[in-house]
């Protein structure tokens, strides 16, 4: 059904991880989500729980015990989902990215689909990536649909 697609495409849910920085990016995420920037009029929502979210937000720095946390957390997310790097740390370790405990970027852990390379990203900057980012949910929503359906064709 049309409509139903249509609401999906502007209704994903976010979960946001921060796995450890100056904090920086993760207030600026949670400001995006006030009355103030009100990204919820987006139909965006914000859940504490992996398996209800579309789309993964990823602030701050990886460590060792905060990556095996951020690949816990995308493993149990269903698909399709889109993975969004909030800030230069998340995109590539920022100023800490030769730290002997860090991994240079979350992409090191999951499959990063959108980069924010800001310090700190601002809240309009967050929307702007998550709009993006819905868009992509919906067109890969649309390819899987479309490759669903024609599966059958290919058998016979
Ligand atoms: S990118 Fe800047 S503001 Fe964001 S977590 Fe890193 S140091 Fe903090």
């Amino acid at each position: 059904m049309a409509w139903v697609s249509s609401a999906r495409k502007r209704s994903p849910w976010l979960l946001h991880y921060e796995t450890g920085g100056c904090n920086g990016c993760a207030i600026e995420f949670v400001a995006a989500l006030t009355p103030l920037y009100d990204l919820e009029r987006f139909g965006m929502l914000n859940t504490g729980n992996p398996k209800h979210a579309d789309i993964l937000v990823v602030t701050g720095c990886v460590n060792a015990r905060s990556g095996r946390v951020l690949r816990n957390l995308y493993e149990q997310m269903s698909e399709p989902k889109v993975v969004v790097a909030v800030g230069v740390c998340a995109c590539t370790g920022g100023i800490f990215h030769d730290g002997y405990n860090l991994a240079p970027g979350a992409d090191k852990v999951v499959p990063v689909d959108l980069y924010l390379p800001n310090c700190a990203a601002r809240p309009e900057a967050i929307i702007d990536a998550l709009l993006t980012a819905a868009d992509l949910l919906a067109e890969t929503r649309r390819r899987d649909q479309h490759a669903h359906q024609r599966a059958p064709d290919q058998q016979g």
